[in-house]
C-alpha cells in the first residue's frame, strides 16, 4: 500500500514552543514578506505563501494567498502531518498546506519556505528548464548548484508533493526547486535568509536571460561549486550538532555568508 506523503507522519517528542516564540517568529515571517515586495521580485499578482518551522513537529504559515500587506495574525500554526491547530486557512492555501510539510520533512536544516511565482524564476519554470548556477548573490544566500525543476502535477496534488520529495531526495544540497508551468520554492534556515535566496535566485534569472542576448552566461571556472559545496556540507554538519543539542529548532540561525 501506497503511504500517504501528507499524513504518514510520526510526531517527535520536543520542547513545546512558547506563545512568546510563536509571536516571535510570525513577525519573522513577516519582515521576509515585506522584503519580497521591496526587493521588487514580485508577480503582478502579490501571491506568495510563506511558512516557519515552530518546532519538529509544527509550523507557522500563511492563511492567505495575496500577502503585501501580511500582519502576524495571518498564520496558522500546522502540524507536520498537516493537521491545522491554530487559526484557519483560505481553501487556496489549504491545498498548499503539504508543498510545505513535505520539505519540513525531509530537511531538519529548514526553518523557513517562501513559494512565489517572481517572474523571471517563472520564466524558468514555464520552460522546464533548470536555473544554472552561475552568479555569486546564489553562492552567498545558499545556492551551489543548479535550481532544479519538479515536473507539473496540480497544485499542492500527491502527484506534485511527490515530485517535489523525489526531486529534493536526488539534490540533498538545493536550497531551491523550479515547479513546473507554476513557480518557484525556497527553503532556508530561516523566514529572511529564504526571502534573500528568493531574491539572488531572481536576479539570476533576469541576469541570464539577459546575457543569452550577448552570448550567453559562462560557468563558474571548474571545481569552484564543489568547493563551496563542501564547505556548506561542513556548515550543516556544524548545524546539525547544535540540533543534536535542541537548539537548532529554536531562534532561527542568522543567513550564511
Ligand atoms: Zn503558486
Amino acid at each position: 500500500m501506497t503511504a500517504n506523503i501528507a499524513t504518514d507522519y510520526e510526531m517527535r517528542e520536543t520542547m513545546p514552543t512558547s506563545a512568546h516564540q510563536v509571536q516571535a517568529r510570525a513577525q519573522r515571517v513577516v519582515e521576509a514578506a515585506k522584503h519580497l515586495f521591496v526587493a521588487g521580485v514580485m508577480s503582478h499578482g502579490g501571491h506568495a505563501n510563506l511558512s516557519a518551522r515552530l518546532d519538529a513537529n509544527q509550523f507557522l504559515l500563511t492563511t492567505v494567498g495575496a500577502v503585501r500587506e501580511l500582519r502576524p495574525d495571518q498564520l496558522a500554526t500546522v502540524r507536520l502531518d498537516g493537521k491545522v491547530v491554530d487559526g484557519e486557512l483560505a481553501p487556496e492555501n489549504a491545498e498548499i498546506v503539504a508543498m510545505h510539510s513535505v520539505i519540513y520533512r525531509t530537511r531538519d536544516d529548514v526553518g523557513g519556505i517562501i513559494h512565489t511565482h517572481s517572474p523571471a524564476a517563472t520564466a524558468f519554470a514555464l520552460a522546464n528548464r533548470p536555473l544554472p548556477c552561475r552568479t555569486e548573490p546564489l553562492l552567498r544566500f545558499g545556492q551551489a548548484e543548479d535550481v532544479p525543476v519538479v515536473a507539473w502535477g496540480p497544485r499542492g496534488s500527491d502527484v506534485s508533493v511527490r515530485g517535489i520529495a523525489e526531486v529534493v531526495g536526488e539534490h540533498p544540497m538545493t536550497a531551491a526547486v523550479l515547479l513546473a508551468n507554476h513557480g518557484l520554492l525556497v527553503f532556508g534556515p530561516d523566514p529572511m535568509a529564504t526571502a534573500q535566496l528568493v531574491v539572488a535566485i531572481e536576479e539570476s534569472a533576469e541576469a541570464e536571460v539577459a546575457a543569452a542576448a550577448i552570448g550567453g552566461a559562462m560557468d563558474f571556472p571548474a571545481g569552484a561549486l564543489a568547493a563551496v559545496r563542501e564547505s556548506m556540507a561542513r556548515l550543516r554538519m556544524n548545524d546539525g550538532r547544535l540540533a543534536d543539542n535542541g537548539e537548532a529548532h529554536g531562534e532561527p540561525r542568522a543567513a550564511r555568508s
